[in-house]
């Protein structure tokens, strides 16, 4: 194996074996935080976060380094009760198989919170036959914390998780123990990424993200749901990244609500992403939005998988 030619192992390289190396997979129903939660343990807001369902579509795994210890976090599509499109479909693939793939599952609830939904996420995370455990988060919001103990009775206890943790995604609280607690629970063996690498997909594909959560928040009632985004373009020059991405639409009419008038929508949507992309990829960076239509792409698994929505890559 080892040459004269070959350099030898930075000072700061993992080891080969790790106390604790594996993979956790987020899973709970739409909205409880799984992305934040990701983007806090990770500490870099790789995963979009919006108000609204449905805004993560794609596994997205983002990495803790810790001495001896790598944790590796898969953020999942919230897990819904009946798939209608291609693009559901798809969705809760991608949910099925970072469960089917990982070494723990942590379902994440709304502390205080436990709906129909919450009931079968749970029951979804407990047929992986992994070791449970469950974040509560959101704890920031819950006005009195005395009924944090009757909650987990009620609610969490049935569910025979190996720990619970309530938590703040928001602020911050209760993520040190959350994320000893998942690293405790790790096997020995080899780290699943090479060290410095905090997320399992390219820059273009945080970057078609970061567009397409832009537009999320910007956009309202069913427009958000029917976009797709997509890289064209990426180019690197001297001290400047410069991006075209492309916005599909799933019919024409969309395409003016999109741009906005006088292309308003499109103008502040791009220039949150652009500024969100800087402080993320610590470049300037020109970013030019076109709109373009793909009819009905959400019931085309074809198309679904063509505009990066599927889970290929
Ligand atoms: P996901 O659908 O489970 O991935 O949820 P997101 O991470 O996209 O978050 C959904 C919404 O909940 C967003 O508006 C977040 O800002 C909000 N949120 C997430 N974590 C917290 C938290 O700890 N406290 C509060 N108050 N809001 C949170
Ligand atoms: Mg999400």
């Amino acid at each position: 194996m080892s040459s004269e030619s070959e350099l030898p192992a930075a000072a700061d390289a993992l080891p080969e074996q790790l106390d604790h190396a594996g993979s956790v997979a987020l899973v709970g129903r739409p909205n409880v935080g799984k992305s934040s939660l990701l983007n806090r343990l990770v500490g870099v807001p790789l995963s979009i976060v919006t108000p609204k369902v449905q805004t993560t579509r794609r596994r997205l795994a983002g990495i803790v380094e810790r001495p001896a210890a790598q944790l590796v976090l898969v953020d999942t599509p919230g897990l819904l009760p009946a798939a209608a499109s291609a693009l559901d479909r798809q969705m809760m693939r991608a949910a099925q198989s970072a469960l089917a793939d990982c070494d723990l599952v942590l379902l994440v609830v709304e502390a205080g919170r436990f709906t129909p939904a919450d009931e079968r996420a749970a029951r979804v995370a407990g047929a992986a036959r992994r070791p449970l455990f469950v974040a509560l988060n959101k704890i920031d919001r819950l006005a009195d914390k005395r009924r944090l103990l009757p909650y987990i009775a009620e609610c969490i206890a049935p569910l025979h998780a190996a720990a619970v943790y309530p938590v703040s995604a928001l602020n911050g609280d209760g993520i040190a123990e959350l994320e000893a607690g998942l690293i405790a629970a790790l096997p020995p063996g080899p780290a699943l990424y090479p060290p410095g690498q905090i997320a399992d997909r390219n820059w273009q594909f945080i970057a078609a993200e970061t567009v397409r959560e832009a537009l999320m928040l910007r956009l309202h009632q069913e427009v958000p749901y029917r976009l797709a985004v997509t890289i064209e373009r990426w180019k690197e020059r001297p001290g400047l990244t410069s991006i075209d991405a492309a916005i599909f639409v799933a019919k024409e009419s969309l395409k003016g609500i999109v741009i906005g008038r006088g292309g308003e929508v499109l103008k502040q949507a791009g220039s949150r992403a652009r500024a969100k992309l800087e402080k993320l990829l610590g470049r300037h960076v020109m970013l030019r939005l076109w709109v373009r239509v793909r009819r009905d792409w959400i019931d085309d698994a074809k198309a679904v998988a063509e505009l990066g929505a599927g889970d290929c890559a």
